[in-house]
């Protein structure tokens, strides 16, 4: 069994991901969470990591009486996250941070020869190529957690990169499929949380309902499987079942299924090639009776439009989208902005920024600073109310 470092522990991808670990008895060398010390000082106790990182500096006092006596050393911030990413010890690198936080320990894990299970979706959008190059230079293994690229990588076992004609990247539609915008500006914190098929984290269920996510994944794929945006094709398919598709060639299209339960993808990244036994329930089809498609319309949803957008320009502008985004999704979950101003914001912000190089980390760290400061500015501006 592998040695895992799991960054973003107690959110909802590390807490499945440690589901997945006990069922199969995986060895943790790191747990890393954001500030969630009481769920941080739990997983400690019962998994007895050599370390656990806690980025929020201001709770390692807390964290610190909490595991006394456990033997667990521990880490903070920044420093702490990169460290825990590229421990010589762990097999495995699991990142399941959410936001472009993440960037920095995907490229510590990269540099310091680490494979990487990553769920940290931002990491990618807004590193882009520069992840990428570094995954070819150090010859690392990148294993998709996202449940669609997850599928995808799973179509494309024993087939040739030449033979791939297309990805059918499938899309729940979210809970507001089908409205207008106009119908989206009373939207309200809980009704953007209810996500029609999966449990997710709250950045991602709101990115979820305003179809950020699937121009988040849409790049993802770009990226992961080296194809450009003509080589991918969005379905909008209600039930969440199958995850994701190939299309080859010859016109065969070979697509992978499952109940929407991310404990599924998550343990093909961690154990991969191997398919062990799996918490999950069976899926059964009957139960189903159908399974529905529909083209996408996202003439609704300004956030994905965006998003596709910023894939055709490249460089700098996916960092902003994402950027801009994640200040704007935090706004609304604070109650201080309408639901379509996320749309606005994001919109706004791959616009009206404009920068200059973009060739190493650092530039892409300032892009989405730059978003992020652009978009706090707005609100302040009081251009984001209702
Ligand atoms: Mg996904």
């Amino acid at each position: 069994m592998k040695t895992l470092s799991v960054l973003g522990s107690t959110g909802a991808i590390g807490v499945q991901a440690l589901d997945v670990a006990r069922l199969h008895g995986m060895k943790i060398i790191a747990l890393a969470a954001r500030s969630d010390v009481n769920k941080l000082a739990e997983q400690v106790e019962e998994f007895r990591p050599r370390y656990a990182c806690i980025f929020n500096e201001e709770k390692a006092e807390e964290l610190y009486k909490k595991i006394a006596g456990t033997g667990t050393e521990i880490l903070t911030g920044m420093d702490g996250l990169c460290k825990a990413a590229s421990l010589d010890s762990a097999d495995l690198i699991l990142n399941g941070v959410v936001g472009t936080v993440g960037l920095r320990p995907t490229l510590a894990a990269i540099e310091a020869g680490k494979d990487l299970a990553l769920a940290n979706k931002e990491a990618l959008v807004s590193g882009g190529e520069i992840v990428i190059e570094a995954v070819k230079r150090k010859g690392i293994s990148l294993y998709p957690v996202d449940s669609e690229h997850s599928a995808i990588f799973q179509c494309l076992q024993g087939s040739r990169k030449e033979d791939l004609k297309k990805i059918l990247l499938t899309a729940s539609g979210g809970p507001f499929f089908g409205k207008k915008l106009e119908e989206m500006k009373d939207v309200t914190v809980d009704q953007a949380l209810a996500h029609p098929t999966w449990k997710m984290g709250k950045k991602i269920t709101v990115d979820s309902a305003t179809l950020m996510n699937k121009g988040l994944e849409f790049i993802e794929a770009m990226r992961l499987f080296g194809v450009t945006a003509d080589k991918i094709e969005i379905v909008i398919h209600r039930e969440s079942v199958i995850h994701s598709a190939v299309e080859f060639n010859d016109g065969a299209v070979i697509a992978q299924l499952g109940v929407p339960d991310m404990r599924i993808p998550i343990q093909y990244a961690l154990t991969y090639p191997e398919r062990l036994e799996s918490p999950t329930k069976p899926l059964s089809l009957a139960d189903y009776g159908k399974l529905t498609f529909y083209k996408p319309d996202f003439t609704q949803f300004p956030c994905i439009t965006s998003a596709l957008r910023a894939a055709e320009y490249g460089g700098a502008a996916p960092a902003i989208v994402s950027g801009a985004d994640e200040v704007a999704v935090e706004l609304f979950l604070d109650k201080k902005i309408p639901f379509t101003a996320i749309g606005d914001a994001v919109s706004s912000a791959l616009e009206n920024i404009h920068t200059s190089s973009f060739q190493s980390a650092e530039d892409a760290i300032e892009a989405v600073e730059a978003a992020h400061e652009y978009v706090k500015e707005l609100y302040g501006k009081g251009k984001l109310s209702w």
